[in-house]
């Protein structure tokens, strides 16, 4: 019974990504999903990018269970910002497709190219809830260790990019890059892996170049 339970959720869920995942098409909208374990620099990685695209007709959809603290930390770059903490919706440890679909609404899609959806951090169930995106993205940071890959392997089995963090702090942690990008693909051999650093630009333009190629194909 209770597994039977279980699968119903994941089928609405499946059923609602669905209805998502054509509004985004009707709309010429390419939809991002960022997912790692808090602190992996989900939200310093859409700040850099903001950046990079200029605002670009981008839309940040912010996961949190509590406060606005990461939406703040973006209002600058003056792009629609629709926040969504979990508390007020029964403390999810991650987002839902329901909860995307309400934030949709909050949106006006037809002024869009591009939505980044930053996924409350956790590396573990967010990856199990398909919210309609286009590209499912982790997050590894360096000083996180080169297990985690192995230690939570749906979540980087999930992505078709990984990217690696924090590039920065790897040299300076004693950190080999190497062994976390051969982790990630004993998990997933097709992963697409960058390694970037946010804070200092070293590796964004790959990430930047994937947005706006992978946007082209969708609308080609
Ligand atoms: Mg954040
Ligand atoms: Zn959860």
């Amino acid at each position: 019974m209770e597994i039977k339970i279980a699968k119903n959720i994941l089928n609405a869920n499946e059923n609602i990504a669905e209805e998502n995942r054509k509004l985004f098409a009707e709309n010429n909208i390419l939809a991002v999903n960022l997912m790692s374990s808090p602190g992996a620099g989900k939200t310093e990685l859409l700040d850099a990018t903001l950046d990079a695209l200029n605002g670009g007709r981008a839309a940040v959809i912010e996961g949190d269970i509590c406060t606005t603290l990461d939406s703040e930390r973006l209002a600058h770059h003056n792009v629609p910002l629709v926040q969504v903490n979990t508390d007020t919706i029964g403390g999810a440890c991650h987002l839902e497709a329901s909860m995307i679909q309400s934030a949709l609404d909050e949106l006006d899609l037809e002024s869009l190219d591009i939505i980044f959806i930053e996924n409350v951090g956790n590396l573990v169930c967010p990856a199990e809830f398909d919210l309609g995106e286009d590209i499912a993205v982790s997050l590894l940071s360096t000083p996180e260790g080169a297990d985690k890959p192995l230690k939570y392997p749906l979540m980087f089995k999930q992505c078709d990019v990984s990217i690696l963090s924090k590039l920065d702090l790897a040299a300076p942690l004693g950190i080999d890059p190497g062994e976390m990008e051969t982790n990630v693909k004993r998990i997933n051999p097709d992963a697409l892996i960058l390694r970037l650093s946010a804070k200092t630009g070293d590796g964004m333009d790959r990430w930047i170049d994937l947005i706006k190629s992978r946007f082209e194909e969708k609308n080609a």
